[in-house]
């Protein structure tokens, strides 16, 4: 992999980075999609990486298929697709760990311990093993785009981190390979995080700036869905994850729903426009 980039350099080439965990949808591809158009050198990683899922979690049943994937990703025209062993990733005496403190201890961080260092540390080696001048990420994920991003900062990477928009299926749920955990009744329910997001969205758009009327807003569209058990429903500030009461800055509404065993996470980003009136402008 590093002699491939390196040649990619050497040709004067951009090399772009998309890291996955497999089970490829449109979300992905809009990544991919995004990369293409702005490098000459399309790397794709798939790797399930062990240490970001908790002992209870999903490991070991969570989707491979690389078969259908490595076609999805030859008819996307990637330049290059990564599939590291875990043995090569974490050999036996691996030790080296990557933690970036506050932002990884909330949220998505408290309710799944360890996660963010699993994250951040995998995505680390990802970027010293291909060295790509652009690494691409979803803001489905959120804060874990913004963990990477700090980390890409405080630790003065080579590579330019991009955050990508949701992609979502027709009826507003935001793609996700572990949506094909959820049975039939649980699918149709799991449009309650948009429809709570949408209703955020309506009391924004009516003037309410205190995050207290927005948590209130989703509450009751989330309270009548009684198969999705709330996580977290919370509006912070867009760089820190910290809590705010007041949405007088770029924030992100944040949603944890967990349907039988699966968690499934949705946002909105708020920007707001300095301008008269101060508008906001709601990113779904
Ligand atoms: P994953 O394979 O779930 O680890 O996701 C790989 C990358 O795809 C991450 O940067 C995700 O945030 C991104 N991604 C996953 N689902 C979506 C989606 N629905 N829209 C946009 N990006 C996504």
């Amino acid at each position: 992999m590093k002699e491939f980039s390196r040649k990619q350099r050497a040709e004067n080439r951009v090399v772009g980075l998309v890291p996955t965990m497999g089970a490829l949808h449109d979300g992905h591809l809009s990544l991919i999609k995004r990369a293409r158009l702005e490098c000459s050198s399309v790397v794709v990683s798939i790797f399930v990486n062990p240490t970001q899922f908790g002992p209870a979690e999903d490991f070991a049943k969570y989707p491979r298929d690389i078969e259908a994937d490595t076609q999805k990703l030859s008819d996307a025209g990637v330049n290059c697709v990564f599939l590291p062993e875990v043995a090569e990733i974490y050999p036996p005496n691996y030790s080296t760990h990557v933690t970036v403190e506050g932002i990884s201890e909330r949220l998505e961080g408290r309710s799944r311990p360890g996660h963010f260092r699993g994250v951040s540390t995998v995505v680390l080696k990802l970027l010293q093993i291909v060295q790509p001048e652009f690494a691409y990420f979803g803001r489905k994920d959120a804060q874990q785009a913004a963990v990477i991003s700090q980390m890409a900062n405080d630790l003065n990477l080579n590579s330019e981190i991009v955050i990508c928009p949701i992609v979502r299926e027709a009826d507003g749920l935001a793609m996700s390979s572990r949506n094909a955990y959820l049975n039939a009744q649980d699918r149709q329910a799991a449009t309650v995080l948009q429809r709570a997001l949408l209703a955020a969205q309506k009391t924004l758009n009516a003037g309410a700036r205190d995050a207290q009327s927005l948590r209130l807003a989703m509450g009751r569209v989330l309270d009548q869905e009684a198969r999705g058990k709330v996580d977290y429903a919370e509006i912070v500030d867009a760089q820190t994850f910290q809590p705010i009461a007041l949405v007088n800055r770029s924030a992100y509404v944040l949603l944890a729903v967990k349907f039988g065993t699966t968690r499934l996470l949705d946002n909105m980003l708020i920007e707001l426009d300095e301008g008269v009136g101060h508008k906001s402008i709601v990113h779904l």
